[in-house]
Formats: structure tokens, C-alpha cells, sequence
């Protein structure tokens, strides 16, 4: 996933995936001192729960010393999450959760902030449990563009849309936790107030069950993809990048995802 001459941006959001990430790759550092890290944190403008997320990364970044930068999507969009939640009502997307919004904003926020920064790689703690979520989602959506683009490091799809690695996708969640409190790491513990919205919950509830009733069948899932991503690369690929016709981003149509959500919502 890294070369040794890396920048890397790292997703720090301030909970216990990815404070335990940064803590990792700074260690990493000090064997390979050409490898560059720089913290990004994202802030969606959640009133009363980022802003002690936001605390905890830049209390643990200078800790560690590792340059830390927020970007905000009032800034990038000229909304706050919050803002454009209460704005979906009546609107066409009435129905998208919150989570959905953050997600297709979000990635666009990291890849913005990673190209500020001068980063060739994005780093996000995504863990095991994560991406067997995100895998069976996008099964049961028939979503097999998204099966395939979701690998632990991404294509080279578009010059200015930076690769993304997931050191954490081959660990349990339960580990990565286990781990910031056996080095007594500070980090957020307070959920988000719109995760209950979240499709992901019944997903991660179904796999937990699983889980408990056949160990090791979460690795299984993942594994199973990765042999089935292998064969589905030798398809040929439908999907074309250009660039998106209203803000310039790169974008598999004429107007990007980012542009369609504000759109409507404005
Ligand atoms: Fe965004 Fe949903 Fe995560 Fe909250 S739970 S930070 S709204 S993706």
C-alpha cells in the first residue's frame, strides 16, 4: 500500500480507528523517515459532537508530531451537515439519510484536502468489519462498480482524484479498539447523532450475528471478494472518468454526485 517516499494524508476523524491508525503510521515514520504524514481531519459541522472529535485529533497529532489540517464542508460547500439536513425536507432527496449526504461529501472533501496538502496517498482506518459491511451492501444494491472500486488501494482512475489505501482492512474492529486501550490512547467515543439513520447499522448488526455464530466468517467474506475482485478486473471497464461539467472535479457523468445533491437541496 505505501512506497517509502509516500505523502500521505491521513483521515483522522478523532475516533478509536483512526487515532489508532495515525499512532501506527507514525511509528511507521521512524523506520522510513522519507515517508511524509499529514493529518486531515474533516469537519462535517455536526453541532456538539465534532468539536471534541476535532480536539482529540489535533491533541493527538501534535502529540505525535505529525502537522494536522481541518477542512470543513461549510467552507468546501457553503453548508454545514446540519444545515443541509434540515434543508432535504420537501426536497427530492427528502429521503437520503444524513449519512448519505456525508459520505458522497466527505469523499470529496478528503480528496480535495489530500491534493491541498500535496498528498499522493489518502490512508482511512477503514477495519474489517467496515469493508464487509461496505462488500454486502453493495451486493445486496447490485452495485458491482462499487464492489470492484472499493479495494484496500484504489486504481489510478483520474489524475486529480488521489489513491486511497486501508491499512486496517484485514483488522477486526474489536482489535483496533483493543489496541487504543492497551496504549491508552485518547479518543471520541460518542457516536454521531445521525448513526441510527445509518443502513450500515443493520448490516453491522446481521454480520455481528454471524460472526458469533460461525467465527472468522467476516474474513471469509472479505477474502472471497478479493479472489472475485481479481477476475472482475479482467472485464472490461464501462466506467469512464472525465470531469465534472459544473465544478471541474473528476466524475463518471456530466455532473458530478457533489453538484447533483447541492442542486436539488439549493
Ligand atoms: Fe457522517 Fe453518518 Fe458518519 Fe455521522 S454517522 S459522521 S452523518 S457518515
Amino acid at each position: 500500500m505505501f512506497n517509502i517516499n509516500d505523502t500521505i494524508a491521513v483521515a483522522v476523524s478523532g475516533g478509536k480507528d483512526s487515532i489508532s491508525m495515525l499512532h501506527i503510521l507514525a511509528k511507521m515514520k521512524t523506520i522510513r523517515p522519507k515517508t511524509t504524514l499529514i493529518a486531515v481531519t474533516i469537519d462535517e459541522g455536526i453541532n456538539g459532537y465534532r468539536d471534541e472529535a476535532l480536539r482529540i485529533a489535533s491533541s493527538e497529532c501534535s502529540k505525535l508530531e505529525v502537522p494536522h489540517k481541518t477542512f470543513s464542508f461549510k467552507q468546501l460547500f457553503g453548508f454545514t451537515l446540519d444545515e443541509l439536513v434540515t434543508r432535504r425536507i420537501g426536497k427530492a432527496n427528502e429521503r437520503l439519510t444524513a449519512c448519505a449526504y456525508c459520505g458522497v461529501l466527505r469523499r470529496r472533501a478528503m480528496n480535495i484536502a489530500a491534493r491541498e496538502v500535496g498528498a499522493n496517498k489518502i490512508s482511512t482506518a477503514h477495519t474489517l468489519d467496515d469493508e464487509v459491511q461496505t462488500i454486502l451492501m453493495n451486493i445486496f444494491r447490485g452495485d458491482l462498480t462499487r464492489l470492484m472500486k472499493g479495494k484496500p488501494l484504489t486504481d489510478e482512475v483520474h489524475p486529480t482524484l488521489v489513491r486511497k489505501v486501508k491499512p486496517f482492512c484485514e483488522i477486526p474492529e474489536k482489535e483496533s479498539a483493543l489496541y487504543a486501550y492497551v496504549k491508552k490512547i485518547e479518543f471520541q467515543a460518542t457516536p454521531c447523532p445521525y448513526a441510527s439513520e445509518a443502513l450500515r447499522n443493520d448490516f453491522r448488526s446481521m454480520i455481528n450475528a454471524m460472526e458469533e455464530r460461525h467465527a472468522g466468517i467476516k474474513f471469509s467474506v472479505f477474502r472471497s471478494i478479493e479472489r472475485l475482485r481479481l477476475d472482475l478486473n479482467q472485464l472490461p471497464k464501462h466506467e469512464v472518468h472525465g470531469e465534472c461539467a459544473e465544478c471541474g472535479e473528476p466524475s463518471s457523468g456530466s455532473l458530478c454526485k457533489v453538484c447533483e445533491l447541492l442542486k436539488t437541496l439549493k
